[in-house]
């Protein structure tokens, strides 16, 4: 395969590299950002990038232990136990990647489609793969790849095979599109739309307008709508500056005016839309089995492109039939046997696939992953290669079973049979699959499944799936990680953080929370209780755990499991000091607890000498001390709060005084990283931020929520004025009223008090009001003022667009409350975006 090759020898050249440490030329193939997601050691060059808390050059001494030898720095640093290393120091390591892929991509000339825009880069991005796989070899952004360091990733794998190539580019700050302009250099370029000015860091539209087609710079076409006066200036201008190019051509669209394609009608019945445009004279049309208006724009979009590249209108029309949802997350859901599965059966191709079995090996709830997989189409390589190269993802991957389902993948199983994967099974097809399915054991076990559309392989995902009652809380670990991620940015970089945990992660389930907090690196978790703990530990979870509660008869688990007991009085140190005592065990981790004005647990100004005299034994060694503040989130408590951390202070001196190591200091919650630096100290308690909850009521963080609540409607009835609805005929309908019964009640969680109008629930993005009382398993609610609704239909309970908060504040309660409610009979599904 004829291949552009890259050697550190003409990366330095490249890059401008200086060489620290040059010890030979080695073949380099893979770009390295994230050290979590190396699976090449010797090919690999690994870039050492700064961010605001982590800094890449720390993992260089893990990396080359794990075999990595190339490196790009920014630092001067000790390199005496890296002489066979290649080390290559830049001013700028971020920009020497994208300097580099700039480089790689001007080696080729092929078509390059560049989408930018505020919304649907991905999916006109994956609808275009879908509509033109067949007729092109194409390379394209894997999911939303579209960032500084995104954009380079997805550029980097192009190579002469490819006949097209589609790359999306966001920004989100001024002055880095020029950046991508130079990574992607798109021949064709497609404005999607402009949402609001200020989400993404710029003071007006025109100038976000003006920084997104600095993407544009040196298209010969760009495809846009014109109905937006702000995108429709910002490219007046640029036609001006590049009307001297003769290659420059525009190709509008418009719902209103004369434009290249100009839409004349958009009807939608059953399901699908028909969008007839007159086109050079004509008039023509496409139907797509989509009706709401994001939609039908994404695929004009695409249709621009297509009678752009001159596809015949008759073929488009059939392609355009079929388009198929996207996928735009990875999702985690029970499945049966209690296996967890993974559903990505929207694509199969490399970079995808490599994405997926990367959120698979970060789970680590089952020892045991097996990968489902069809054949992958259109890769741009020979298929031995390819299949030989998935044959050592997943070995790398250390997947345990690999299904390989299709007629391609299947005859190269061999390859598969000696890439050092323990169980190995080929079918021809997924019905050839499903007639085996009760021969093949699936029980405790990760499984991926991973094809291309055309398989279908969410029939196999129907049949894993645990069945439950229709009622789910969607978790959202992008937006976990996201919150996470505010917080980090409130700390100095040595402050550590403590993730609370408790009562199922407040609700939002347990080890899959904990999984994800572990991947992105907190410092300590913390649970109520030690079963909590145990379930965790049993779920692969290594970081350290307190648990706040323990008790007596927990105690032979609490060392078993690794976990670190809150000692809070003097009559719980004292059963603890006796059991480790009678066990053998010395310096056992333990966490101390102050009383400083909360009155729940802890050891008072008078306990401490019982503190004192433990830390005088080798029983115990104080991981950390810490107290709780009552009232952190109200401005009025300021002076208590202050109060509670000067008294915290002095009993630390103290206790500090009698060991001869640094404990752990950490005082505040929530609301307290928000309102009161000056606590933060050594550690601090992160709880129902991590959930998107704001308990400071100051708002100003920029934070997600992370769990939905979903129901669906059971029935619909239409009930005539004075009829009653529920228990006790309270809720009298004074008019004629339709009304619908949706699967959820007070036993999945949703407050009585939400009942008489208290509550309200969102049905096709209109409030419903309940009407009557709650019952057990079942709600009511008012639909008579909201069309289109069916039996069927879902409902959100709470979600992005119906803040726990709010429901919260209807059932007068508190987010905590409602979210740790939520009963276990309510199924969980994780994803991540
Ligand atoms: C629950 C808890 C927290 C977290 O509180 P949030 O307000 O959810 O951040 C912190 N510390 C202790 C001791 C807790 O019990």
């Amino acid at each position: 395969m004829n291949r552009v090759k890259y050697f550190i020898d003409n990366i330095a050249s490249i890059i401008k590299g200086k060489w620290l440490v040059h010890h030979d030329n080695a073949p380099i193939e893979q770009l390295l950002i994230d050290s979590r997601k190396l699976i090449f050691p010797q090919t690999s060059l690994f870039f050492a990038l700064k961010g605001p808390r982590r800094d890449g050059h720390t993992f260089i001494p893990q990396l080359y232990e794990k075999g990595v030898r190339n490196f790009i720095v920014s630092e001067a640093m000790d390199v005496t136990h890296l002489a066979d290393a290649n080390i290559l120091q830049v001013n700028d390591p971020l920009q020497a990647l994208q300097n580099l892929v700039a480089w790689h991509r001007k080696q080729f000339s092929l078509p390059v489609i560049g989408i930018t825009g505020s919304n649907g880069k991905t999916i006109v991005k994956e609808w275009l793969n879908q509509l033109l796989e067949e007729k092109y070899t194409i390379i394209r952004s894997p999911k939303s790849y579209n960032s500084q360091i995104g954009v380079p990733l997805s550029v980097w794998p192009l190579n002469e095979q490819h006949e097209l190539a589609i790359f999306e580019a966001g920004i989100s700050q001024p002055g880095e599109m020029e950046q991508l302009q130079k990574i992607i250099q798109p021949t064709i370029g497609i404005f999607t739309n402009i949402g609001e000015a200020h989400s993404e860091g710029f003071v007006n539209l025109r100038q976000k307008v003006n920084e997104k087609l600095q993407l544009f710079k040196q298209v010969e076409t760009l495809i846009y709508c014109q109905d937006d006066p702000e995108i429709n200036s910002g490219v007046a201008a640029v036609w001006q500056l590049m009307s001297n190019s003769k290659r420059f051509t525009i190709f509008s669209w418009s719902m209103v005016t004369e434009a290249t394609l100009q839409i004349r009608q958009v009807y939608k019945e059953g399901g699908k839309t028909t969008i007839t445009a007159s086109y050079q004279q004509e008039e023509i049309s496409i139907v797509i089995p989509f009706i709401d208006n994001a939609s039908v724009e994404n695929a004009i979009h695409c249709w621009c492109v297509l009678l752009h590249l001159q596809i015949p209108q008759p073929a488009i029309a059939l392609q355009m039939q079929q388009l198929g949802p996207v996928a735009m997350r990875l999702e985690l859901k029970k499945g049966i046997n209690n296996c967890s599965i993974i559903n990505d059966s929207y694509s199969a191709d490399l970079s995808s696939f490599t994405i997926a079995l990367d959120f698979l090996s970060q789970q680590q709830q089952h020892a045991k992953k097996t990968v489902i997989l069809s054949d992958i189409l259109q890769s741009g390589r020979s298929e031995k290669d390819l299949y030989a190269e998935v044959g050592r993802l997943l070995q790398q991957r250390q997947v345990n079973r690999l299904i390989g389902i299709g007629e391609r993948i299947s005859h190269h199983q061999h390859i598969f049979q000696t890439a050092g994967i323990p169980e190995v099974v080929f079918y021809s097809s997924v019905d050839a699959f499903i007639k085996e399915l009760n021969h093949l054991l699936f029980k405790d076990e990760t499984i991926l499944l991973k094809g291309a559309r055309i398989f279908e392989l969410e029939q196999i995902d129907r049949l894993l799936q645990q069945k439950v009652h229709q009622t789910v809380l969607e978790i959202d670990l992008t937006a976990v990680a996201h919150n996470l991620k505010q917080f980090q940015q409130l700390l100095n970089p040595s402050t550590r953080l403590m993730a609370m945990v408790k009562a199922f992660s407040y609700g939002s389930g347990s080890y899959e929370i904990a999984n994800a907090l572990q991947f992105h690196r907190v410092d300590y978790l913390a649970v109520a209780y030690a079963d909590e703990g145990v379930e965790l530990r049993k779920a692969g979870i290594n970081l350290p755990i307190m648990v706040m509660n323990p008790d007596e008869s927990t105690f032979d688990v609490l060392v078993q499991y690794s976990l670190e007991p809150d000692l809070y009085s003097p009559g719980i140190l004292l059963l603890f000091e006796d059991f480790v005592k009678k066990q053998g065990i010395q310096q056992f981790p333990v966490h101390i607890e102050l009383e400083t004005g909360m009155n729940r647990l802890g050891f008072s100004m008078a306990d401490l000498p019982v503190v004192l005299n433990a830390l005088r034994t080798p029983f115990f060694k104080v991981q950390s001390v810490f107290t709780h503040l009552a009232s952190s989130e109200d401005p009025q408590h300021d002076a208590y709060t202050d109060q509670q951390g000067e008294l915290y202070m002095q009993m630390v001196a103290q206790l500090q005084a009698a060991v001869n190591y640094k404990f752990i200091r950490h005082v505040v919650n929530t609301a307290g990283i928000i309102r009161h630096p000056k606590w933060h100290l050594d550690m601090v308690r992160l709880g129902i931020g991590i959930y998107g909850g704001d308990s400071s009521g100051e708002g100003g963080l920029d934070l997600r929520e992370v769990s939905t609540l979903k129901s669906t409607i059971a029935q619909i009835k239409n009930l005539k004025e004075g009829e009653t609805v529920s228990y006790g005929r309270k809720g009298v309908v004074t008019r004629d009223t339709r009304i619908a019964t949706v699967r959820i009640g007070y036993a999945d969680g949703y407050p009585r008090s939400l009942g008489h109008g208290a509550g309200k629930m969102m049905v096709n993005g209109h409030l419903a009001p309940v009407i009557g009382t709650v019952c057990m398993d079942m709600t009511m609610i008012d639909i008579t003022n909201i069309s289109h609704v069916q039996e069927g239909d879902e409902v959100i309970v709470f979600g992005s667009a119906l803040p726990v908060k709010q429901v919260a504040h209807w059932a007068q309660t508190i987010p905590y409350e409602l979210l740790a409610g939520i009963s276990q009979r309510v199924k969980r599904v994780y994803f991540e975006e």
